[in-house]
């Protein structure tokens, strides 16, 4: 059974499609997605060796080596142009995740949907995507385990669809942003409370130009938050 936080990113992959899952670590989500019939085929990528040595267990244990390709490598680089669908990308930091994208950006030629799971920085993300063609179709946000997760669902289209106030939905999410669902006000009350700490800490320090900007940034996402929240 798969975690609550990848059955959400399983949920928004499209009958039948060719995906790969980059940091897959025990590959448990290509596995499941093949033995459940919900795509047709699918490559594990890692860069570590534990975890890749554990993919190819669990592929073998799974019997489902015909379906899934398990390869080792740094990010895209374990890809050919036009072997997906779909690219997963789950577990990550958001700079990481959008990172990789970057480096790889060759290999998304033929790709029609992106799947992003950061566990923080989801921002990096939206500033990725809009920068680079895709248009952010759907968001979730739930918690799993006491932690708050969010998912990014991204199709090749105008970029710049859904932002109307783009500093604020960068940061929140425009999907996110409008539904305001119990997960979303805990996530970003959270933050509110680290930063006005972080603050009050900067408050205490010696000022310096460095300080005072830091200052500022976080004055400032504590009013486009709060705004939100309201
Ligand atoms: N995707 C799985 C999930 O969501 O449960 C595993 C997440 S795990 C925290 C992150 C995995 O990504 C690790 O196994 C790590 O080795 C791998 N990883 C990190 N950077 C990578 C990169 N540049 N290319 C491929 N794999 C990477």
């Amino acid at each position: 059974q798969l975690s609550k936080r990848l059955q959400a990113v399983v949920a928004n992959i499209n009958h039948g499609m060719r995906i790969a899952d980059i940091g897959s670590d025990h590959a448990y989500l290509p596995c499941h997605v093949i033995k459940r019939g919900i795509a047709s085929f699918a490559i594990a990528g890692e860069i570590a060796d534990g975890p890749f040595q554990s993919a190819q267990q669990q592929v073998e244990k799974s019997g489902v080596g015909h379906y899934v390709d398990v390869r080792k490598g740094d990010g895209l680089e374990v890809l050919q142009v036009g072997e997906v669908d779909c690219i997963i990308i789950a577990g990550m930091g958001g700079l990481l995740i959008s990172r990789i994208l970057e480096a790889g950006r060759e290999k998304l030629a033929g790709v029609t949907r992106l799947i992003l799971q950061p566990n923080i920085g989801a921002i990096h993300i939206r500033q990725w995507l809009m920068n680079n063609g895709w248009e952010l179709v759907s968001e979730q946000i739930l918690e799993d385990d006491g932690k708050i997760y969010e998912v990014l669902v991204a199709e090749r289209g105008d970029s710049m669809k859904h932002y109307r106030e783009v500093e604020k939905e960068l940061l929140l999410g425009p999907f996110l942003l409008k539904e305001k669902s119990g997960p979303f006000r805990k996530k970003w009350l959270g933050e509110l409370q680290r930063w006005k700490k972080i603050v009050e800490n900067l408050e205490q320090s010696q000022s310096s130009a460095d300080t005072l900007a830091k200052k500022e940034a976080f004055l400032r996402k504590i009013a486009i938050v709060e705004e939100a929240l309201t």
